[in-house]
């Protein structure tokens, strides 16, 4: 499996993003308080449906024997990182502050995307905080992005925006090529880390991004539902996700801003 996508295949991909971007602005609109998850969840399977693209988290197994997860949408509220479950009984409060992580095929190609919201006006300071320094460390992480840099660029430049405000850096879960699946080589992790081969970026190369973040400390655990991604330490947490492209200058978006026209 090639790390390159070739220029028709980035079209596609980008068709695709387009598309995703917008399923997620409506889902962002729709995440206020009494709305069920799996609510949220029935709008990813729709609006993908009409558009012509699959849900690729939709019976995905991280490996064989794992359960499939039973969504489109990965909802994850308050304390839990990602990949919380879109199923009855899971209601969004307000004050909570909710992930919303999506991915979808599209022409045969694979793309990725999450956002927080912070649902309700009623957030304290340090929760604003946390959910806007985890996106502007994804900028951070994206801007230097060019052809001839390397990946533990991009780790680095979010390991500096964060680290020096005291948030806690998820370690376990990493972003990511994708594309040709919905997981792929090379990982992209938030912080520098040493044991990973350094891999130089080439134009062509998709990257999924993902800073996840918490106001506590990094560690985490996985809930017994198998999926759940949980601060140890019960500590908020944020994540945002944009899939882009490497290019020859800089990088192109693949999945716009859902949060910005
Ligand atoms: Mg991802």
């Amino acid at each position: 499996m090639s790390m390159i996508k070739t220029p028709d295949e980035i079209e596609k991909l980008k068709r695709g993003g387009e598309i995703l971007s917008r399923i997620l602005r409506e889902i962002r609109d729709a995440c206020v308080p009494g709305v069920g998850s799996e609510e949220l969840d029935a709008i990813a399977r729709k609006r993908m449906a009409e558009a012509g693209g699959e849900p690729s988290f939709l019976g995905y197994r991280i490996s064989k024997n794992d359960m499939a997860f039973p969504g489109a949408l990965c909802v994850s509220i308050n304390e839990e990182v990602v990949h919380g479950l879109p199923i009855p009984n899971r209601v969004i409060q307000k004050g909570d502050i909710v992930g919303l992580d999506i991915g979808m095929w599209y022409e045969g190609l694979a793309t990725d995307m999450a956002t927080t919201v912070i649902v309700g006006d009623k957030a304290n300071p340090n929760v604003r905080a946390l959910v806007a320094d985890t996106r502007a460390s994804l900028v951070q992480g994206i801007s230097v992005i060019k052809a001839g840099g390397w990946i533990r660029d991009i780790s680095g430049a979010i390991e500096d925006y964060l680290k020096p405000k005291k948030y806690g850096i998820v370690k376990d879960l990493v972003g990511h090529g994708v594309g040709h699946a919905v997981h792929e080589e090379p990982q992209v992790p938030n912080y520098r880390e040493p044991r990973n081969k350094p891999i130089q970026l080439e134009v062509g190369m998709v990257l999924a991004i993902e800073p996840m973040v918490t106001l506590g400390d990094w560690r985490v655990n996985v809930k017994e539902d198998g999926w759940t991604i949980v601060t140890a330490d019960k500590s908020l947490a944020a994540h945002f996700e944009v899939t882009v492209v490497v290019t020859e200058t800089g990088y192109d978006l693949i999945t716009p801003w859902p949060d910005v026209n």
